[in-house]
């Protein structure tokens, strides 16, 4: 199968048009150690429109990772409210919880969290046998994704044989496999060095292009969230909007005050 078709048997269908995917109102998460409480995310409010890639900057220890876990729905949160395609996720029930992680949402992590002994195809194709989809076609689904993100010839590879960036890649293409309406990043190239970072960004966006995805990538690197359709900084608890300026030496969030 040449690119151009495989490309078009596997569109997701999600649309450009400037709908709201997920929005977001003031969600407050608040974790308790002994008698503590921090309170990690304190009136965030965010939407995100179909078709966009944001980034989400912030230090180490602002927020991020607690923000997309709950966007995933893999934490709850403490107050506050997301909807995602109008419906608020704290309604659903566990069932539907359960469903929207595993098809409405593909997830990536800093870590690839891929099964070593596994291969590539195996593991990209996990996720539609979670779901009930029949194995030949779930390795269909696999080896298409695996073509998508330049990894076709690493099918049969041990994950655990693979390079970082190549892991990083299955990684992506095992959270697009089932066709999420909303991909979270988690800092996906934080592992990665300078040359594989850019290629991992660099798959990100054309695989947007391609198939329209809709984003939310969380990230310390100013130069690649610069590139993104919007840029949103988490700042004492709450999420606001900040400009990039071009600055090459700048390229942490780390060395900033
Ligand atoms: P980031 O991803 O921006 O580095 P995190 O969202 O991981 O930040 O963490 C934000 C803060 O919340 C940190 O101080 C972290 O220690 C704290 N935190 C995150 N998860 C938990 C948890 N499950 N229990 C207690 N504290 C947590
Ligand atoms: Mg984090």
């Amino acid at each position: 199968m040449d690119g151009q078709s495989t490309a078009a048997a596997i569109t997701t269908g999600a649309t450009r048009a400037s709908e709201v995917a997920a929005r977001v109102e003031g969600l407050r998460k608040s974790f308790r150690s002994g008698d503590a409480e921090l309170t990690v995310l304190n009136g965030v409010n965010l939407f995100v429109q179909r078709g966009e890639l944001v980034a989400v900057i912030g230090p180490s220890g602002s927020g991020k990772s607690t923000l997309l876990h709950l966007l995933a729905a893999l934490d709850t949160p403490t107050s506050g409210t997301i909807y995602f395609d109008g419906k608020a996720l704290n309604a659903f029930s566990e069932a539907e919880r359960a469903a929207y992680r595993n098809r409405s949402i593909g997830f990536v992590w800093q870590r690839h969290h891929l099964l070593p002994d596994f291969t590539a195809a195996e593991n990209v194709a996990m996720p539609l046998l979670v779901n009930g989809t029949p194995p030949d076609e779930a390795s269909r689904s696999a080896q298409r994704w695996l073509h998508e993100v330049g990894l076709a010839e690493r099918a049969g590879h041990r994950a655990g044989e693979l390079s970082g960036g190549e892991q990083q890649r299955v990684a992506i293409a095992r959270a697009l496999v089932t066709g999420p309406q909303l991909l979270l990043a988690d800092e996906p190239t934080g592992d990665l060095d300078e040359q594989n970072a850019e290629a991992v960004f660099a798959l990100i966006q054309r695989l947007h292009g391609l198939h329209g995805l809709t984003s939310v990538m969380a990230t310390h690197n100013l130069a690649l969230a610069r590139r993104c359709n919007r840029v949103l900084a988490l700042e004492h608890g709450t999420l606001v909007a900040r400009a990039i300026a071009a600055a090459p030496e700048t390229q942490s969030t780390g060395n900033q005050g």
